[in-house]
């Protein structure tokens, strides 16, 4: 992995004595490379793919490839974190996804995790319908790459968490997820999140179910670090000379893997603030629109603790996946 872009010359990189080829999903837009012996010439993002359009469903395949862009970006921070991705085709249970249109032939397409599918309705990546999603359901946020983060959430928390007494404490931050799902999805639309649910939870949603509070707290985990770790690379921080939102230096990092949850977060609330302020001098809301209350903190502390207590590095995820799959510029 060389997360560097390459020319390609006759169809092909000569990279260290190797070649690399486009993934074969170049024409729905992939832009990582293969070596010759991936199988169907995919790469690894495009592998994780387990259903989409039929191949006549132009129009659905378009959208697909703006969902494809989020999930590469999603599968190379989960890769930064160090967090294991086993394949759908190579153990049962392992990660894949189902992209598929409820536009296609009006069959309905909902967005959920099951068993390590995920399932993501294309039709959201048109504006217009998400739009009219986010405002209807009231939420500040709604994207593609939020409901990838999100559903991811499910997978790693039963990848993650092997042990009792992670467990327990689990139960203790989130609530006992084996309460009934059904009696709490039929609650939350029929009587809604309480009053006081921003002092406790990161999103309305979040309040519906122990699961949806983990898989919220998650997605934010990712939205927190994956900007940080753009912020880093560009170079951009915080400077206290000139800053009047700061009186000491803001530098995010690419990596928070060594950090205290404090640091990450004291980092993120001056760095929000910042880029919520950019985002207001275009007359666009916050980048960020929420607040990261006490007891969130503790839930974001548990995320960070179990993302970062074994790591493993991307060679090491690689020979997971069968080592013989994946490369991109
Ligand atoms: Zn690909
Ligand atoms: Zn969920």
């Amino acid at each position: 992995m060389t997360r560097r872009f390459h020319l390609l010359v006759s169809g092909r990189v000569d990279l260290d004595e190797r070649q690399l080829y486009p993934c074969s999903n170049r024409e729905w837009s992939c832009n990582w490379l293969v070596q010759d012996d991936a199988p169907a010439g995919r790469c690894f993002s495009c592998r994780l793919t387990r259903r989409k359009p039929d191949a006549d469903d132009t129009i659905a395949l378009e959208k697909l490839a703006k969902t494809e862009e989020a999930k590469r970006r999603l599968i190379l921070q989960l890769s930064d974190l160090g967090l294991p991705i086993t394949p759908w085709d190579a153990r049962e249970g392992g990660l894949g996804f189902d992209l598929l249109s409820s536009l296609s032939d009006g069959s309905r397409v909902v967005i959920g995790h099951s068993r390590g599918i995920i399932t993501i309705d294309l039709a959201e990546s048109l504006d217009d319908r998400r739009e009219a999603l986010r405002v209807r359901l009231g939420e500040p946020y709604r994207t593609i790459l939020g409901h990838l983060r999100h559903e991811v959430g499910h997978y790693f928390q039963n990848v993650l968490i092997t042990d009792e007494a992670t467990w327990a404490r689990c139960r203790e931050l989130f609530g006992d997820e084996r309460t009934s799902y059904q009696d709490a999805l039929k609650h939350h639309y029929s009587v809604g999140a309480p009053a006081d649910w921003h002092t406790r939870f990161i999103s309305e949603y979040a309040t519906m179910h122990p699961w949806e509070d983990f898989a919220e707290t998650f997605a934010h985990y990712l939205h927190i670090t994956g900007t940080l770790q753009t912020a880093a690379v560009l170079g951009v921080h915080l400077d206290a000379a000139v800053s009047p939102v700061r009186t000491a230096d803001v530098k995010p990092r690419e990596s928070y893997e060594e950090q205290s949850i404090e640091r990450l977060l004291e980092d993120w609330e001056w760095m929000s603030e910042a880029f919520n302020r950019i985002n207001r001098s275009m007359g666009f809301g916050d980048l960020y629109p929420f607040d990261i209350v006490g007891p969130v903190e503790e839930k974001l502390a548990f995320v960070h603790a179990i993302v970062t207590a074994a790591p493993l590095s991307f060679a090491e995820q690689y020979a997971l996946a069968r080592a013989d799959e994946g490369e991109h510029g």
